[in-house]
């Protein structure tokens, strides 16, 4: 057994789903307490599992299998797919999903097939470090095989950086999430937006009246859903696994540990201040802001998309004929849409049906005032609308509590945004 190998953010992990299998429902906390060992003693129990209210090895993969939502299968003789369904308490409609080829009709007896659990898999009850986004979009490609991912780069730690496909559309729009660290939050709502979409679309059903095939068919929607994914580790489990690092993290940190404020990469560079547009002016005003070097935020780098993950964002922009990219951010509830007046006259409208449907503030023009950001890129190189969406209120990181209604407030403006 290794139970100190568990870091905090994988016990969190995992009491998040037990909470949501209904074993857990004291706080989640990355502690292995009394509840938690209790909940994994139930657990266990219900699994066939050597009852030992340990994290031990069976446990931890009996547990990783739900954590992904989906067993292996192999056909056997007499099997129907809805008596397979019933033994896994799922539905036919699950299995179908995930298993394009299937024949209902004639299964095939030693065909081995992939069982979806009758659950989601993004949690939005955990802190979403990059581990558990991975996780989730594996399993999101198990159980719905026709969305499509490849990693578009590299973080400066060797994360990569996923690009998620939906819909074969001619109209491409790019929702991306997370340039800063601390506004981790839309990542799980990009990811958590996706699944609903997918589960009602493998239905061919609607969603606040969109109709998901319809949609499927006009448009091409890029997610990239956390652009900074060593800036959010490290937000959420501190700097104790940087080694030597460290110390430097700490320093540029303000010699501080906590990193709840830290918006740029792990080399200190602000990512959205490293596009360019406005870099130079931005930069020859960085000394007025009191930054004169690596930081936790406001850094611009030494050079226009100096750093992989802003590189990597542009080049994927520069690579797709796009309609409108939108840029997830937290907070305020606002959402910006101009540059130097170079945005095509239609942002306002667009962004107006979007306020409308999130019920944010379109930005006035003094709110605006933004310089070598993402969107102010997109709107100078590409005179197409781009948006800055700052989701919820508060202070960053926002806490999760506020997951449900940025939820609510945001899924029709991305339905809307991948067809208007
Ligand atoms: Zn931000």
């Amino acid at each position: 057994m290794h139970l100190d190998n568990l870091s905090k953010s994988r016990i969190r992990e995992i009491q998040g789903l037990l909470n949501k299998l209904g074993y857990y429902t004291y706080i989640i906390d990355g502690i292995l307490g009394n509840y938690s060992k209790n909940a994994i003693k139930n657990f266990q129990n219900d699994n066939n599992l050597n009852e030992t209210g340990q994290l031990d090895a069976q446990t931890l993969n009996r547990i990783d299998q739900f954590i992904m939502g989906y067993v292996p299968y192999t056909i056997q003789k007499g099997d129907t797919l809805y008596n397979i369904a019933n033994a896994f308490k799922t539905n036919v409609w699950r299995i179908i999903a995930a298993n394009p080829g299937i024949n209902p009709f004639m299964l095939e007896i030693g065909q081995s097939i992939i069982i979806p659990l009758n659950y989601q898999v993004v949690p939005t009850n955990v802190p979403y470090t990059y581990d558990i986004m991975e996780n989730n979009i594996l399993a999101l490609k198990k159980r719905y095989p026709m969305m499509m991912y490849e990693s578009i780069g590299e973080s400066v730690d060797g994360r990569q950086l996923y690009h998620i496909t939906i819909g074969n559309g001619s109209n491409h729009v790019i929702y991306n999430g997370t340039h800063h660290a601390n506004e981790w939050i839309t990542s799980p709502l990009l990811m958590k937006w996706l699944e609903n979409f997918l589960e009602v679309y493998v239905r061919r059903g609607t969603i606040r009246g969109y109709n998901t095939e319809d949609i499927w068919n006009r448009a091409t929607i890029h997610i990239v859903p956390m652009v900074n994914p060593d800036g959010v580790d490290l937000v959420i489990n501190g700097a104790t696994e940087y080694g030597k690092n460290k110390e430097q993290l700490i320093a540029w940190n303000f010699d501080s540990d906590d990193f709840d404020d830290w918006k740029s990469n792990i080399r200190g560079v602000d990512l959205n201040r490293n596009y360019n547009a406005g870099w130079q002016e931005y930069k020859d005003l960085e000394g007025e802001f009191g930054i004169t070097g690596p930081g936790p935020y406001l850094f611009a780098g030494t050079a226009p998309e100096s750093e992989p993950e802003s590189f990597a964002m542009a080049n994927l922009t520069r690579n797709i004929v796009t309609r409108l990219v939108l840029a997830y951010h937290t907070q305020g509830q606002v959402i910006f849409w101009q540059f130097r007046d170079l945005q095509p006259e239609v942002s306002v409208v667009i962004g107006d049906a979007f306020a409308r449907a999130s019920g944010y503030e379109l930005a006035s023009e003094t709110l605006s005032q933004s310089l070598a950001g993402y969107k102010d890129w997109y709107i100078q190189d590409f005179r197409k609308p781009g948006y800055t969406i700052e989701a919820g209120l508060g202070e960053n990181p926002l806490p999760l509590d506020q997951f449900d209604m940025m939820y609510e407030n945001n899924e029709e403006l991305l339905l809307l945004a991948s067809i208007i």
